[in-house]
């Protein structure tokens, strides 16, 4: 049992708080540590010690602290397998796919590597006669990041390594779920010569929460989570002056047309609803096949796939899946299957009695397949996020796109497709932030910008990406005249 510290100007810092939350092994349903639900005076603590350090580190020229963040990408890729394991642990998921959540954090970090070039500003000589001006974006000094259990180590990734690169000191308040990958992360950045202060963890739930949204010395909030909560984040932290951007939640279909290589969809349609248990926001869970005879020839491949899903602890190299989060979740997903049949949807393969034999107590549940759902039930109307997949029978491309558009959600959506006259014009309209090609889970690559539309995301920056840089800095533009010599008589007109 093991109980997790705060870190704080460079040091890890055991809580005074009295009050703990738990931390489960999602696999065997046992707890195996605490954190502290950090008091408001350890965060304002976290805060203040982060504006002290924040000025000189945003003066350091850029490519010093390129060099801090190189070093850390280097000691991530020697610990990676570690990184995973500790990922694993408090969040279930297999080992292959922890480490693939690793390799995309890294990735953010290589690109804010770059960040020397992504500040560069603009200069325009002779504005005006021996005026110059300069563009130039600076760092806003103090930003905070909240962040989901999904991604324990990749989504607070998406976050302070752009926000740190770019002269700013972060406050990170990582999900009570599973504390101890951001934790990891954070050690493996002050072995790499981050100057303290500069990245700080507190540990809370919403008090903690709620105290960064109302702290006048954060200038900016990122925040990754469910839509209710990104909604409220979103409206509390503008209120409060901040720059906010909120990330939320999502039901993302994938058009299967009849002219699609079916068996490769279907095969695609697997990993992308059942990978991490479908606790992907970007997890495909409507599957809209076009036509009878698609969905027909979808179902009948999707179902003994979806029968036979191999599910087991993160240390078994077969599982292609692993347990749910929390018993509480678990509970959840199995109430909206009770859900889907009750409404008459055809429950095709049924998970909701799935046990793994000697880990009884783990919060497991069994790939689900329903077909013939429609847009009234809640099991397609609700982000379940979990193994649960339905199908959605469309009679033409144009009631599939509808369908989409009717939907509140709008993070990413795929088509399968051999038409590229269709696929072009899916992704042009399409009202959907992320699109795939034959591509199932489109997420952006680092050197783009990840981000939905509608009730997906609220806020007007995608994260990470070049986004990134708009979001962790402002704009100073500057006007000068050299040589100051220069008469004039005093103008009372605008200056033109
Ligand atoms: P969550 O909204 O419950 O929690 C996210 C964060 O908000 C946590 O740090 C939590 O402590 C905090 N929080 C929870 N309740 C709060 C409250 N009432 N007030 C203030 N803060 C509160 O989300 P989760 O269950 O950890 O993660 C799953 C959700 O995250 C899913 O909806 C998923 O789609 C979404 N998600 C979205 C993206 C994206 O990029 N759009 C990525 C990953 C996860």
């Amino acid at each position: 049992m093991y109980i997790i510290n705060n870190a704080i100007d460079g040091k890890p810092i055991t809580s005074s708080s009295s009050k703990m939350a738990k931390i489960f092994n999602p696999a065997t349903g046992e707890q195996i540590g605490s954190l502290p639900l950090s008091s408001d005076n350890e965060i304002e603590k976290a805060i203040q010690n982060a504006k002290k350090a924040q000025p000189a580190w945003g003066d350091m020229p850029p490519a010093k602290r390129s060099r801090i963040m190189f070093k850390f990408l280097q000691l991530l890729n020697e610990n990676i397998d570690d990184l995973a394991r500790e990922i694993s642990r408090e969040h279930g998921k297999t080992h292959e796919d922890a480490l693939g959540e690793c390799a995309r954090g890294i990735e953010v970090g290589e690109y804010a590597c770059g960040i020397a070039q992504m500040l560069k500003g603009e200069y325009s000589r002779n504005v005006g006669p021996a005026i110059d001006t300069i563009s130039t974006r600076q760092p806003l000094g103090v930003v905070a990041g909240i962040t989901p259990f999904n991604f324990p180590a990749m989504v607070p990734m998406w976050m302070y390594p752009m926000a740190i690169a770019a002269g700013n000191a972060f406050v990170l308040k990582p999900s009570e779920r599973n504390p101890s990958a951001a934790m990891f992360c954070w050690e493996l950045f002050q072995q790499a010569g981050l100057p303290n202060g500069i990245f700080n963890i507190v540990h809370g739930d919403k008090s903690a929460v709620d105290y960064l949204l109302d702290s006048p010395d954060i200038k900016a909030i990122s925040f990754v989570g469910s839509t209710p909560i990104a909604e409220y984040v979103y409206q509390r932290g503008t209120k409060a002056g901040k720059r906010v951007q909120a990330l939320g939640g999502a039901k993302n279909h994938m058009i299967i047309l009849p002219d699609a290589d079916i068996e490769g969809a279907a095969t695609a349609l697997m990993g992308a609803a059942f990978g991490s248990a479908g606790e992907r926001c970007m997890a495909i869970s409507v599957a809209v096949p076009v036509g009878k005879e698609t969905a027909d020839k979808l179902v009948a491949l999707l179902k003994p796939k979806v029968a036979a899903l191999k599910i087991g602890t993160a240390s078994d190299e077969a599982a292609e899946m692993g347990p749910l989060i929390t018993k509480a979740h678990q509970e959840k997903v199995i109430d909206y299957i009770n859900q889907g049949e009750k409404a008459g949807a055809d429950l095709l393969v049924d998970g909701r009695d799935f046990s793994l034999q000697g880990y009884e107590g783990g919060y497991f549940v069994g790939g689900t397949l329903f077909d013939n759902v429609t847009s009234d039930m809640s099991i397609y109307k609700d982000e379940i996020f979990g193994p649960v997949l339905s199908v959605v029978r469309k009679n033409s491309f144009d009631e599939a796109v509808d369908l989409i558009h009717g939907h509140e959600y709008a993070n990413g959506t795929a088509i399968f497709t051999r038409d590229g006259d269709a696929a072009r014009s899916f992704a042009d309209k399409i009202e959907v932030g992320m699109v795939g090609i034959n591509v199932p889970i489109p997420v952006p690559v680092a050197y783009h910008s990840f981000g939905g539309w509608k009730r997906s995301s609220f806020g007007d920056h995608g994260i990470y990406g070049p986004e990134a840089v708009h979001f962790y800095t402002r704009l100073k533009t500057i006007t000068q005249r050299w040589p100051s010599g220069v008469k004039e008589g005093a103008k009372f007109t605008f200056p033109s």
